[in-house]
């Protein structure tokens, strides 16, 4: 959960502050890459700094030097930092393994294990096991990969250089505050290299907001308490507005004739707005039995040739948890499996592969100059890009699913 959200803030390298430093100096030749020594030092002057704003923010010096003695930053968060894959994995190659058999059967393992205590995060939530349990599977392998990088060592390092300063500094002194309250000890601290922390991931601030203690110890361990851990996620989603025991939604199929610009999850429609139009169940059941006014939007998660879903307020409640479409289709998805369901029955559009970021932005490019605005070129396809997208699809009299692939990248160049 709590994927790193891309902040758009001003960069400073590394190589830029060193090239800076070494060029007030006479004679001295700026280098790409600054000797250990240096970042040392311009990291020790930056955390000096950070340390008088942790303590107007309310850490106490003692907690701010106890955690915080010695440390350094992480190469290798700033090589994750860094890395902007130009690739992203298909949708299908992420449901599969995300939905795949073992963490199926894992997951059905531990619904068996924690009966009692799932039982009391229901009572006590709201929530339902399945999705509680099935959000723990997928952040971490049901507590397998945690992940071993010292939280605060790790988001000092985001905090002081990069693309999310913002962010690490906001995490960073959430992150003292836990430490502060004696939570855990720093040593123990540890998460991934973004900091999401424990069995279901958090990050400090959302650790703030939602953590519990659920076993009553005075300790919020999300680190070694699984009710701890559980019980956070499941105040979490009850917090968010999860609806107990009601559907997240289902695959549908849609009429021969069908207006894709409607499958967007930003329109929402009652389910019986949906069922005139002839959207159906598979096998031919209505889609509004029982919940005409419910409302829910239509997705594609890969354009109109590929599966189609009706999402209800359940799936847009794991997107609070984390904003990603493909996100909560797993989760809500791999709950469905442990109750015996939840397989998809339409094919992928394999043969469409996802674009790459460069393709992605020069799609953006030729839209613009087509006169379909996307609103910038930073290769991430947003609403504003779908919309451009669908408005050129139906200038070309092409099913307008605002999905980019790589044949109609190719039809725009030409
Ligand atoms: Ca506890």
């Amino acid at each position: 959960m709590f994927k790193v959200p891309i902040f758009k803030v001003p960069v400073v390298l590394l190589a830029t502050l060193f090239a800076t430093l070494v060029s007030t100096q006479a004679g001295a030749v700026p280098t790409p890459n600054p000797p250990p020594g240096l970042v040392d030092e311009a990291f020790a002057s930056w955390l000096t700094i950070f340390r008088q704003e942790a303590i107007a923010a309310g850490v106490s010096g003692s907690v701010f030097d106890q955690a915080m003695r010695g440390v350094r930053p992480d190469p290798q968060v700033v090589t994750s930092n860094d890395n902007q894959p130009e690739f992203v994995r298909p949708v299908w190659d992420y449901l599969a393994s995300a939905i795949s058999d073992t963490r199926v059967a894992n997951g059905q393992a531990m619904l068996q294990t924690h009966a009692r205590l799932l039982g009391q995060l229901e009572e006590r939530y709201g929530v339902d096991r399945e999705v509680v349990v099935a959000i723990w599977g997928l952040e971490t392998g049901y507590g397998a990969f945690m992940g071993t990088h010292k939280v605060t060592r790790a988001l000092a390092t985001l905090a002081y250089s990069g693309r999310r300063m913002k962010f690490g500094r906001e995490q960073l002194l959430a992150a003292l505050k836990i430490l502060q309250r004696g939570d855990i000890e720093p040593q123990a601290m540890t998460g991934s290299w973004a900091g999401a922390m424990g069995h279901t991931q958090f990050i400090p601030t959302t650790y703030n907001a939602h953590a519990v203690d659920f076993d009553g110890d005075g300790k919020r361990d999300i680190w070694n308490n699984i009710g701890d851990a559980l019980g956070s996620t499941g105040n979490y989603l009850g917090q968010a507005g999860w609806l107990t025991d009601a559907p997240w939604g289902a695959e549908v199929v849609l009429p021969a004739e069908f207006n894709y610009a409607l499958a967007d999850k930003s329109i929402q429609k009652p389910l019986a707005y949906w069922a005139a139009l002839g959207v159906r169940l598979h096998g031919g059941g209505a889609v509004d039995a029982g919940a005409r006014d419910v409302l829910a939007s239509l997705i594609l998660p890969a354009g109109h040739k590929g599966p189609a879903f009706l999402i209800r307020k359940n799936f847009r409640t794991v997107l609070r948890y984390n904003n990603s479409t493909s996100y909560s289709l797993a989760v809500n998805l791999l709950a469905d499996r442990f109750r015996g369901q939840g397989h998809i029955r339409a094919a992928w559009p394999t043969d469409d592969r996802p674009l790459g970021r460069t393709e992605r932005e020069e799609l953006q490019r030729l839209l613009t100059a087509k006169g379909h605005d996307t609103q910038g070129f930073d290769g991430i396809i947003g609403g504003n890009t779908r919309k451009a997208l669908r408005a050129w699809q139906l200038t070309q009299g092409l099913p307008a699913d605002g999905y980019p692939t790589a044949a109609l990248l190719g039809w725009l160049r030409r």
